[in-house]
């Protein structure tokens, strides 16, 4: 049996039934009460993980021409995509008019205009919803908060009457809809709850039905617990979605869709890295591993908190500061955290690496791109089914991929 240790680290190792699980709740839930799913694949676009997504049924949220390229060749029906982002180019406006998914997330009143433009050039109709910025609070941190004035995102409140008129007027463009998404890694219900009353009061204000609106997009953002992933590896998506059921009140017939992320993929991968040193500094001790930021981002992109693991020590606990290899002083994957006493060659696992960790890889330092390992107990890769041995894993790193047995 060929066994885990002899992999080249780092590596990203990603746990397909739990993937499996979550996904499977995330949808039983969201059934219920007849909601769609978008998967926004750009927390992982790994071609397994978004194929057993896709498997499920689920649509695709996504945010560049590549990334619609993408969900199409992995399956994904172009019915099910959805499109965003507020710099759409007009090479992916046009890709995605040409392959006919099914709604682009427009988010200025210019965006509008030239996809009206486009649309009657090629002579195409372009199913649209307007991205609405709503001023909500969304309580997170506030490099991933999208839903207020200070944010890019959306359309600004006092211009969506004239976004909603050239809707109407225009004959190259058929509405559908809102589309909202107040931000990320949103960790409690209240800021949805405030969610629904916006939506409420503007659907009602704004005569949304009137102007043909019937699908309400509400984005994703539903947070996943850092702090404890293994004692809570599954987001509680029934409180999620009862929670709008309860407070929508939209007209019979309103299809209500979400792009869930972070949610669905999060807890599902994990960093495996090596210590490469261990050194005494002035008033602090750090352990230097082989994965850096390069790998994982979100430390220092936004201060991101990961649990980290030693499975190579059960010594007694020692406060360390763990860091990568990348020259930049943010390369830092947690200050001051407890680990059992370790060694140069333990084995370290950063958890909760499944979304925003591989899809944001950097290639700085000319680093060489991590391999990755999937381990299931009952796994169908590409319709072939792997059992022997209860535990396999398809590895696939630096260009290759192969089924290692663990
Ligand atoms: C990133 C993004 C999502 C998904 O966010 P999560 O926090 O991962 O759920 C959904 N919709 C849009 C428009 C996004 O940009």
């Amino acid at each position: 049996m060929a066994d885990l240790a002899s992999i080249r680290t780092p590596y990203y190792r990603y746990d397909l039934d739990l993937l499996k699980e979550t996904v499977d709740f995330a949808s039983a839930e969201a059934n219920r009460y007849g909601y769609t799913i978008h998967y926004a694949i750009k927390a992982n676009h790994d071609p397994v993980i978004a194929g057993i997504i896709r498997d499920r049924g689920l649509g695709a949220d996504c945010v560049s021409g590549n990334e619609v390229q993408r969900s199409l060749e992995l399956g994904f029906p172009a019915q099910g995509i959805v499109f965003a982002g507020v710099g759409k180019t007009d090479e992916e406006i046009s890709l995605a008019l040409e392959k006919d998914i099914f709604c682009l997330n427009c988010e200025s009143v210019e965006e509008l205009q030239v996809i009206d433009e486009i649309a009657a050039r090629s002579g195409k109709i372009a199913r649209i919803a307007l991205r609405v910025n709503p001023s909500v609070e969304a309580g997170t941190h506030r490099n991933i908060t999208t839903g207020l004035d200070e944010n890019k995102f959306g359309i600004s409140m006092p211009h969506l009457k004239s976004a909603l008129n050239i809707c109407s007027t225009s004959e190259n463009l058929d509405f559908t809809g809102l589309h909202f998404h107040i931000g990320s890694q949103i960790s409690s219900l209240e800021p949805y709850r405030n969610l629904c009353e916006r939506v409420n009061a503007i659907w009602h204000e704004y005569d949304i039905e009137g102007y043909g609106g019937y699908v309400l997009n509400l984005g994703g953002g539903y947070g996943i617990d850092y702090n404890n992933p293994e004692g809570n590896p599954v987001p509680d998506f029934r409180s999620f979605f009862s929670l709008f059921s309860e407070n929508l009140r939209l007209p019979v017939g309103t299809e209500v869709h979400f792009e869930l992320g972070r949610s669905l993929v999060g807890q599902c991968g994990r960093i495996v890295t090596k210590v490469l040193y261990t050194k005494q500094g002035i008033g602090r001790k750090f352990v230097i591993t082989d994965a850096g930021m390069t790998e994982l981002m979100r430390p220092s992109l936004y201060q991101a908190v990961h649990a980290i693991k030693n499975i190579s020590s059960s010594g007694e606990p020692e406060t360390y500061d763990v860091v990568g290899p990348v020259c930049e002083s943010t390369d830092v994957f947690a200050r001051d955290t407890e680990l059992p006493v370790t060694k140069r060659g333990d084995m370290l696992e950063i958890l909760s690496c499944g979304a925003y960790a591989e899809s944001m890889t950097l290639n700085f330092n000319l680093r060489e791109k991590a391999g990755k390992v999937y381990i299931s107990g009952n796994t169908v890769i590409n319709g072939k089914q792997y059992h022997e041995d209860d535990e396999t894993a398809l590895i696939s790193g630096n260009g290759h991929g192969y089924l290692h047995k663990v």
